[in-house]
């Protein structure tokens, strides 16, 4: 299939629109400032063919796009003893909720809200330098070199008052074995990685490939981890809109408030979009619209 005219076709379909309609992220300035009217999409197939049109190269905030590699990197560590303190369960609450940690004693519902993403990082603290090991595993992935940007993670530290409770309460209920500002400043620096589509498309090539690096030909995850990692995806990657996401795109996402999106078709392409206004779910509203034209155009779902 040729993926490029297909891509220049969606951006020219969702020109008229951009910045028209939602909301930038607004909780911190650096996110404010970032203007709506962008749009980009790329993509990259199994066997090395990649795509990409409208503003592809510019870099955003990748915000919970990056709980994607921490699961990826937990699962690398820790095997299937990370799922002694994470659930695989959609939450039905806000990505930021503390309610069912009560109910569930310190264990978060899955790996993709914030506590389970913090559960993660905690396990990954155990382990090493999880900041750098992060760098490097994007660096490697996307072949070229990734970085924090440090403004986004200072904010992320000043404003991060729920997440700090949420790092605490686990603690509270003896789940988090580091000391949580450790942590956290860890989970806030993943959160404030700067990427664009190009790098995030390479970036999950692993997904539709089996575990596969998309360049140096050793499995980052097995073939099973990898499709426990999609199924992640599909059922808790975009909020409380995945039962939307699977009803109409039919694919594997995970999305982030920086308007980022990353979308797995398994055994053809991953891919990325971007535009940063929201929609009231908290998912790029273009971003969304694009994966529904992708696939409608191209026929492709896990369906
Ligand atoms: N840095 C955000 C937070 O932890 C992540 C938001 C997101 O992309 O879901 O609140």
């Amino acid at each position: 299939m040729q993926f490029q005219p297909i891509l220049e076709d969606i951006v020219a379909t969702l020109q008229p629109q951009l910045g028209a309609a939602g909301r930038v992220a607004d909780y911190i300035p650096a996110l404010a400032r970032v203007p709506a009217a962008q749009f980009g999409i790329a993509l990259r197939t199994c066997d090395g063919q990649e795509a990409a049109a409208g503003d592809c190269r510019v870099p955003f905030s990748i915000q919970s796009i990056s709980k994607l590699f921490a699961l990826t990197m937990g699962m690398r560590v820790m095997g299937d003893a990370l799922w002694q303190r994470i659930g695989r369960e959609p939450s039905g609450n806000p990505f930021n909720s503390l309610v069912q940690l009560e109910a569930e004693q310190g264990t978060p519902r899955n790996p993709f809200i914030n506590a389970g993403a913090i559960a993660v990082t905690d396990r990954l603290v155990s382990h090493g330098d999880a900041k750098a090991e992060m760098l490097t595993l994007l660096s490697g992935l996307c072949n070229e070199p990734v970085h924090f940007d440090e403004e986004v993670a200072a904010s992320e530290a000043a404003t991060g008052f729920r997440n700090i409770a949420l790092g605490n309460f686990m603690k509270s209920f003896g789940k988090i074995d580091n000391d949580v500002a450790t942590v956290l400043d860890v989970y806030f620096h993943h959160c404030a990685l700067a990427m664009n589509c190009v790098q995030l498309a390479r970036a999950t090539g692993y997904l539709c490939r089996d575990g596969l690096h998309p360049y140096n030909g050793h499995h980052l995850l097995t073939e099973r981890q990898t499709r426990r990692v999609n199924a992640l995806m599909l059922t808790c990657g975009t909020y409380d809109a995945a039962g939307e996401f699977a009803f109409l795109i039919g694919l594997p996402c995970k999305s982030g408030v920086g308007g980022g999106i990353v979308a797995v078709v398994p055994d053809h392409l991953s891919l990325c979009v971007w535009s940063p206004a929201l929609d009231a779910t908290g998912n790029s509203l273009l971003g969304m619209k694009a994966l529904e034209l992708f696939t409608a155009k191209t026929g492709l779902s896990v369906f």
